[in-house]
């Protein structure tokens, strides 16, 4: 009988085009030979040229699908998606310490705030709750630099100030930090800074001149996640979700009218 492989879980919401969320997370999954489980925060109404609208889930509908998953199949890490508002967070953060979620399993927060094209996915009063909720409980937080200006205040312009976004950040309580650097527009690389209190690790890779980047960072967050279910430790799976996700931009495909996904397969 084929051996069962990691599982991982993502707290995401769906994109109904198929290109970031959920879809992503279980593509990206699948792709680095995880079983891929869902606790499905959000239904968004969402074509390649934007999302319209979107229907929130229940928190505790939320909160039984993390248990349901983990009491039977088990959970070797976990990630977060689009979580809509402060009470689904608070919702997730009791269910994930009632199954160790955070504790001994590594748990990622992607701490997604909006998509792409400017549409909102997180209210405004559930910042706060991911600061306080959340990243304290996090093996690691992947905030991307709009994300960082809304979650500390700092306008990052420079490797320099990716640093000091980092040191910020941690403040908050997750273990590890990875300050991602593909919206400094003006360098021609793309370099992420990851940072644990003690040293900046640094992970340059290549700037590509492309229009299809629809979920990127739900790419590299679940193959971080996927890497640290098969138990590495947070560098190695950060180093391995870069590459993977400097592949997964290359093989971009166009798709609607609007902007296409990264691909996992390659
Ligand atoms: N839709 C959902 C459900 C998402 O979770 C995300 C990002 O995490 C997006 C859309 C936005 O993706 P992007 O910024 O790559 O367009």
């Amino acid at each position: 009988m084929p051996a069962t492989p990691p599982k991982a879980l993502t707290i995401a919401g769906s994109d109904s085009g198929g290109g970031a969320g959920l879809q992503a997370d279980l593509r990206t999954f699948f792709a680095c030979g995880v079983h891929g489980m869902t606790a499905v925060t959000a239904v968004t109404v969402q074509n390649s040229l934007g999302v319209t609208g979107y229907a929130e889930i229940p928190p505790e509908t939320v909160a039984a699908q993390i248990e349901a998953v983990a009491t039977d199949i088990g959970v070797d890490a976990a990630k977060t998606g689009m979580l809509a508002s402060a009470a689904i967070i608070e919702a997730v953060a009791d269910a994930c310490d009632r199954v160790h979620i955070g504790r001994t399993i590594p748990f990622v927060v992607d701490p997604v705030a909006a998509s792409m094209h400017g549409n909102q996915l997180l209210r405004d009063d559930a910042l706060d709750a991911l600061r306080t909720e959340l990243f304290p409980r996090a093996t690691l937080v992947t905030p991307n630099l709009d994300e960082v200006r809304l979650l500390t205040g700092i306008e990052v312009r420079s490797h320099d100030d990716q640093r000091k976004a980092a040191e910020a950040l941690l403040e908050f309580g997750s273990k590890w930090v990875l300050v991602k650097g593909g919206h400094l527009w003006d360098d021609p690389g793309c370099l992420d800074v990851l940072y644990d209190g003690s040293e900046f690790i640094e992970l340059p890779g290549p700037r590509y001149d492309v229009k299809h980047t629809h979920g990127s960072g739900d790419t590299l967050a679940s193959a971080i996640t996927s890497r640290l279910a098969r138990g590495e430790d947070v560098p190695t799976a950060v180093r391995f979700g870069k590459e993977f996700i400097v592949k997964s931009v290359a093989a971009a495909y166009p798709l609607g009218g609007g902007v296409g996904p990264v691909s996992p397969l390659w």
